[in-house]
């Protein structure tokens, strides 16, 4: 069951139930992409984004003149929140701020009018936020890193996942890195996600300490790739899937099958101009069966493997 399938793509009429405001506004200016170019683009990929964005709290990465201008990380609802999008209290801190959710396509273009320019949900959806239902390993290249190496980084992460008995997936970042992503039955808690994870990223940077850190700390990254764990703490985010990205090319987080990972497409090749044509070519999202593969959380068998 994927977390969500609406029907095909929405007919304009729908999406513009949501007004836009200065629809013309430049939000790539070096692409030309404007508010209602976004609003497109998000109307022609719905149906892929919807499980990524729907029912989950989340963060935004929210920038009015574009991202050329001002842009702030917004982890809480604002005063004046568009009515599609629902405020959501966190159950562990109920008095304090609510975060913010959506739960379709009005949703999303709510979102848009709010100058969102990346969305950037929790691993844990609004049903049982205390039990992740995906990891997320974000490998973080450092100065000098070629991208063979972060790929290479990729497929190890995904040997060392489906050897814990977890499904893999991958994607782009958008911007520098690759994601992989496991899904998880929601069954183990924060920590135990949490230490997973940080178990994976201290194993690989303890078996090839030339190639990779878990640690952040700019001095020792020079030429490593960061296995970043920490998207995998409770109230931590990571980009969606399709979401795009504040940053100059218009590029949007791009799922890929495995077969496709490869030197030809850099971290930052998918973007809101191309993406609508690479779905619409495709016989299936590339992420089909993600929901379908999650598996719970083992132990950790690292030390057993090593020793076999
Ligand atoms: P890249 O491939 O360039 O690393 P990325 O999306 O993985 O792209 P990171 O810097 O590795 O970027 O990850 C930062 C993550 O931290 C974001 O995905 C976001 O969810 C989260 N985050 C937390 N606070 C902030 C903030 N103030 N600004 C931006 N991101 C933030
Ligand atoms: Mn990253
Ligand atoms: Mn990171």
């Amino acid at each position: 069951r994927e977390a969500a399938s609406p029907a095909a793509k929405p007919a304009p009429a729908q999406r513009r139930r949501v007004r836009l405001t200065h629809p013309d506004r430049l939000y790539w200016p070096e692409q030309g992409v404007t508010k209602e170019g976004l609003a497109d683009y998000y109307a022609e990929v719905w149906r892929h984004i919807a499980p990524w964005i729907t029912g989950r709290p989340l963060a935004l990465l929210r920038a009015p003149g574009g991202i050329t201008g001002d842009t702030f990380f917004q982890k809480h609802a604002w005063k004046g929140l568009p009515s599609a999008i629902t405020l959501v209290h966190d159950p562990k801190d109920p008095a304090g701020e609510p975060l913010i959710s959506i739960s379709d396509l009005d949703g999303l273009m709510a979102l848009v009018q709010s100058a969102a320019l990346e969305i950037h949900p929790w691993g844990a959806s609004c049903a049982d936020w205390e039990r992740p239902d995906l990891i997320v390993m974000d490998l973080d290249p450092g100065e000098g890193v070629a991208w063979p190496a972060v790929i290479a980084a990729a497929e190890e992460t995904r040997r060392r996942l489906e050897d814990q008995g977890l499904a893999a997936f991958v994607k782009t970042s958008g911007g520098k890195g690759l994601h992989v992503v496991a899904p998880l039955k929601p069954q183990a808690d924060w920590p135990a996600v949490k230490g997973f994870a940080k178990a994976m990223a201290d194993a690989m940077a303890g078996d090839n300490p030339g190639r990779y850190v878990s640690t952040i700390g700019k001095a020792r990254r020079q030429g490593k790739i960061l296995i970043d764990y920490l998207r995998n703490q409770r109230g931590a985010t990571a980009v969606a899937a399709y979401s795009t990205r504040a940053r100059p090319g218009a590029a949007v987080s791009a799922p890929l099958r495995w077969d496709e990972l490869d030197t030809g497409i850099g971290p930052a090749w998918f973007t809101v101009e191309n993406m609508p044509t690479r779905l619409a070519t495709l016989s299936a999202d590339p992420w089909d069966g993600f929901r379908a593969a999650a598996a719970p959380l083992e132990q950790p068998r690292a030390k057993r493997r090593k020793a076999g």
